[in-house]
């Protein structure tokens, strides 16, 4: 056992008792290496977030412009630091109309959480409603928002009150009433097994929203920036939220989460008091600058269309695989979801698939679904080794059975 390996086992917080256990060398485009030599397609781009894939040069080297430039000085709206007020700016300018201000965190839970004080403090009310199968990050109010009480229950009592309502069912929306504060949702269920919301739904929540003075919150944390084949997901279903949360790929492969909204909104935490919602490192300057090149690289190359046809192609190529193993293949852009009949069988697609060099995972609030969320970047020869490796690992899968 290699020494990193022996430390990672010791003395690393563990998160499951079966960790993926790849030991990294280094990673380039939509490949990763590990140090015994072999290189894995990287199908899930870290968790959504390598948008251009690894390393990309324009990002590296914003990166170390910035570092020469400074670091860490006091990041939260005390100081002027130019990279964090321009790529507000750009952001500002690629979102619709009255979401044009923009506060920074270091994650998506946290912008999460900030999001939740603004529509507290706006509507004076406590309710918030979220989504079953919805996940929005583990800190303790993101934590009540998840829609899977397998999570929730150990870390019970969380901040509430929080009432779930089925996803895109248009009837369940009577619950929104003049209690609730804020209305939660992704616009595409990542984690709840890529689910996909019909149009008429999601305008009759913001029309339902709007009736009862509630906030209507976008958690576009993995949706935004391309991945669905639109820049944001909002441009897909024609609704503008009052808040539109971020993080991911935002940070151009350094951590950082935003929440915007409308000036009234988002003012509401410069007053009364003031100060009430700091943060020591959000909106770090070296996260700033290679979010910004990022985001300049996304829009100048336009690969929200890259991703729309890699999407076309990798969902053809999986649902070619016939068999009843996979009951569906769906989509929006490049995050896709290919659901089994059975866990069991999906856990091992999943370990087969790895095997065979491109990762790829399931859902973490259905456990039925295998998800990919691959480089915006990645290319259609690199899209044919996935779609063999997955289809050597259902063969696999079949012959085991
Ligand atoms: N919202 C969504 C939709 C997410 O997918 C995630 C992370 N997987 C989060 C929020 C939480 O983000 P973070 O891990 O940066 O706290």
């Amino acid at each position: 056992m290699s020494l990193a390996r022996d430390n990672f086992l010791r003395h690393l917080a563990q998160t499951s008792e079966s960790p993926i256990g790849l030991e990294i060398d280094r990673a380039e485009g939509s490949w990763i290496y590990t140090t015994d030599g072999r290189r894995y397609l990287d199908l899930i781009a870290g968790i959504g977030v390598s948008a251009l894939g690894h390393g990309n040069a324009a990002v590296l080297s914003a990166i170390a412009a910035q570092a020469r430039r400074h670091l860490h000085v006091m990041v939260y709206g005390e100081y002027i630091i130019d990279v964090q007020a321009r790529l507000a700016a750009y952001i500002a300018e690629l979102l619709p109309a009255g979401l044009g201000r923009i506060y920074f965190t270091n994650s998506g839970a946290e912008a999460i959480e900030g999001a939740l004080k603004v529509a507290r403090k706006h509507t004076g009310r406590a309710g918030l409603i979220a989504f079953d199968g919805a996940y929005h990050g583990d800190t303790m109010a993101a934590l009540a928002l998840m829609g899977n009480p397998v999570f929730r229950a150990p870390f019970e009592p969380l901040p509430g009150p929080v009432r779930h309502l089925p996803y895109n069912e248009e009837r369940a929306l009577e619950a929104i009433d003049q209690t609730v504060a804020a209305v939660v949702i992704e616009p595409v269920q990542a984690e709840g097994g890529v689910r996909i919301p019909d149009r008429a739904f999601m305008a009759a929540l913001r029309e339902r929203c709007d009736h009862a003075g509630a906030i209507l919150i976008f958690d576009e944390v993995l949706t935004g920036f391309g991945r669905i084949g639109r820049l944001f997901a909002l441009e897909h279903f024609g609704v503008v939220p009052d808040i539109v949360v971020l993080a991911k790929a935002l940070g151009g492969g350094l951590p950082l989460g935003a929440f915007c909204g409308s000036d009234e909104l988002i003012a509401k935490l410069s007053h009364d008091p003031p100060l009430g919602h700091i943060t020591t490192f959000g909106g770090h300057p070296l996260s700033c600058a290679a979010g910004l090149a990022s985001l300049e690289a996304i829009v100048n190359g336009r690969w929200w269309e890259a991703a729309q046809r890699a999407g076309e192609q990798i969902r053809a190529g999986v649902s070619g695989f016939g068999g009843s193993e996979i009951v569906e293949v769906r989509g929006l852009g490049l995050l896709i979801g290919i659901e089994f009949a059975e866990h069991a069988i999906a856990c091992r697609f999943v370990a087969e698939t790895i095997a065979r060099g491109a990762i790829v995972i399931w859902g973490l609030n259905a456990d039925r679904v295998v998800r990919l969320a691959p480089p915006l970047t990645i290319n259609a020869t690199e899209i044919e080794f996935g779609i063999e490796a997955m289809r050597g690992a259902l063969e696999s899968v079949r012959e085991g059975e």
